[in-house]
């Protein structure tokens, strides 16, 4: 027998971080009971409300319970609310998402840009430039977040090494940009 190697195909999937009581897009007002993220109740002593979940430190009242297509299921303060391929919804941990997912081209833009003007901002401290550099930085970061993601079947390698020749240029003193 020879055995063939496959690997997972690439799914897509819908995904909020659960802080608190209606967090969720599918829940309402913080101040009712959500459809997706229910209140946590736990009748036995051990899940007394104000008793800390010792694992992320924070008490039972924070918690959320959600429905899984395996049963109920405890949500922590930090938890990623996945929606599945049938619509389902499943609680993952913080550290796993990070692991298991990253966002799809259409947002990578907007979170490089974010990511980008937050070191941005440290490096143009240490210039004397500072607010002229953030100001422009943020104007780039709009444009790109406007252009939206790159066009099909571009190199995201490119299109990237692209807006990093933009960002070089946006970070140097106004007077030795020749462009515009
Ligand atoms: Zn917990």
């Amino acid at each position: 027998m020879t055995t063939t190697r496959y690997r997972k195909k690439p799914v897509e999937v819908e995904a909020t971080q659960w802080h608190q009581n209606g967090d969720h897009p599918k829940d309402g007002p913080a101040d009712r009971e959500g459809q997706v993220v229910r209140y946590f109740r736990r009748p036995e002593p051990e899940y007394s409300g104000q008793l800390k979940h010792e694992p992320c430190g924070r008490i039972w009242h924070d918690h959320g319970w959600i429905d899984t297509l395996e049963g109920g299921h405890t949500v922590c303060p930090g938890d990623w609310i996945i929606t599945g391929v049938q619509g389902e919804f499943y609680p993952c941990k913080p550290d796993i998402f990070a692991a298991t997912y990253e966002p799809v081209a259409s947002d990578l833009a907007a979170t490089k840009a974010t990511e980008l003007e937050t070191t941005a901002r440290v490096l143009s401290g240490l210039h004397r430039s500072a607010e002229d550099t953030v100001t422009r930085v943020i104007a780039l970061y709009e444009q790109w977040v406007k252009a939206g993601p790159p066009p099909l079947g571009t190199s995201t390698a490119r299109w990237w090494d692209a807006c990093l020749v933009e960002l070089h240029n946006a970070i140097q003193p106004a007077d030795q940009t020749t462009e515009k």
